[in-house]
């Protein structure tokens, strides 16, 4: 028998199965709308897609620094000077395949049985896998809907131990499309500001998707932190480019070799083109970018007010992302019995909110990445569903 070490302990993204399942059903026949996925429906800018031709053709088929090119990490370096008014270090920046490998190295950084790592919960269920298969504990903050799905940092500050060795926030939050207000992330960096023995893992990846003139408050603002703070970012929800699989972490000087150290062991480098791609994003016309945030404005205001005309369902305006997360708890039904049945019986894809924690039970998390039309008539069916078919329990 073969013996693995440990990935009993690791967790997965039901996202991926839901896709996989709704997409079997449609190769059935069955007509199928997706608001599982978290992924902008919308093509990559055409300039960015001819700046990765153009790398090709121009020969950039070789492997990069492990950290990244040099115009890219300076691209990182303005962009973030541009839209936050910080000023990093491009020596700070590694580029990555995908946001999610900056999450994998700073949990495996600092996960080891006897540790804890505070994280919120519902949340991105990667940070909980992660932190299960290092061995460390992992110790939920509660997101709460009260809160406007944004986190307490006096709830979060109560949770830390001796044990604590890294902290966990996103903000703006997938699954609950929640914005933390910036006096809670003021509160929370000034009670950490005494504790230079925890690490911040701060996911910003959704940080140019907010509404109602919501601002972006960056972890990065905070000069008593920075010799402590990870960033995650990246291009795939910003520039539609998931697919591509492009990301960034900013890291402290502490730990940006460790990160690059890992990143040889890993991956060598991201693939050339993409990180040329990476540049035109940044660098070239941001239109596109912005009109898909305003299409995710007006289909925000359209699935929240629809879900809301639902008898037992309430879902409260999100400020960020492109998700909703109605509270489905007066309907009877429990969420991944609901969620399930939604894809079998109502051919809707969605992702039940325990998929992202324990306390997502009651919610369902919809992501609003689709058209207006398609979010009109998943809602419908929604509606439809529940009307003729009494809960589980
Ligand atoms: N962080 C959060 C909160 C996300 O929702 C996602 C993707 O859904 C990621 C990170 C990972 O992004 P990427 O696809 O760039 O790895």
């Amino acid at each position: 028998m073969l013996k693995t070490v440990g990935l009993e302990r690791l967790g997965d993204e039901n996202a991926f199965a839901v896709l996989a399942r709704a997409a079997e059903l449609q190769a059935e026949g069955r007509d199928i709308i997706n608001l599982g996925i978290g992924q902008p429906d919308f093509r990559t800018p055409d300039h960015i897609v001819e700046a990765a031709i153009r790398a090709l053709k121009d020969g950039h088929h070789g492997y990069t620094p492990a950290l990244g090119i040099a115009p890219l990490r300076n691209a990182v370096v303005q962009d973030l000077h541009r839209r936050l008014n910080v000023d990093v270090n491009p020596d700070n920046v590694m580029i990555v395949p995908g946001g999610k490998v900056t999450m994998f190295f700073a949990i495996s950084m600092f996960g080891e049985p006897g540790a804890e790592i505070i994280c919120p919960d519902p949340a991105f269920p990667i940070y909980r896998s992660m932190i299960d298969y290092t061995g460390a504990t992992a110790v939920p903050v509660p997101i709460r809907e009260e809160a406007g799905f944004g986190f307490s940092a006096d709830e979060l500050l109560g949770l830390i131990s001796p044990k604590t060795r890294l902290v966990i926030v996103n903000s703006p939050a997938n699954p609950t499309g929640g914005v933390t207000p910036k006096g809670e992330i003021e509160k929370l960096v000034r009670g950490l500001a005494d504790r230079p023995d925890i690490a911040i893992l701060s996911d910003e990846i959704y940080g140019q998707m907010t509404y109602d003139g919501e601002e972006h408050a960056s972890f990065l603002s905070y000069p008593e932190i920075r010799d402590r703070l990870i960033l995650l970012d990246g291009w795939s929800k910003t520039y539609a480019m998931t697919g591509w699989r492009l990301g960034y972490g900013i890291w402290p000087d502490a730990l940006i070799d460790d990160a690059r150290k890992l990143a040889v062991n890993n991956h060598s480098c991201v693939n050339a083109s993409a990180q040329y791609a990476g540049i035109a994003a940044l660098e070239g016309p941001q239109d596109a970018a912005r009109d898909m945030v305003a299409a995710f404005d007006e289909r925000r205001i359209v699935i929240s007010d629809r879900l809301n005309e639902i008898p037992g369902v309430s879902c409260i305006r999100p400020k960020g992302a492109f998700y909703a997360f109605p509270n489905i708890s007066k309907t009877g039904w429990k969420s991944k019995a609901l969620a399930s049945a939604l894809l079998e019986d109502a051919g809707v894809a969605v992702i039940s909110g325990t998929d992202f924690g324990d306390f997502g039970e009651g919610y369902i998390r919809f992501s609003y990445a689709n058209s207006v039309e398609n979010i009109v008539r998943a809602v419908d069916r929604v509606g439809a569903f529940l009307a003729d078919n009494q809960g589980s329990g």
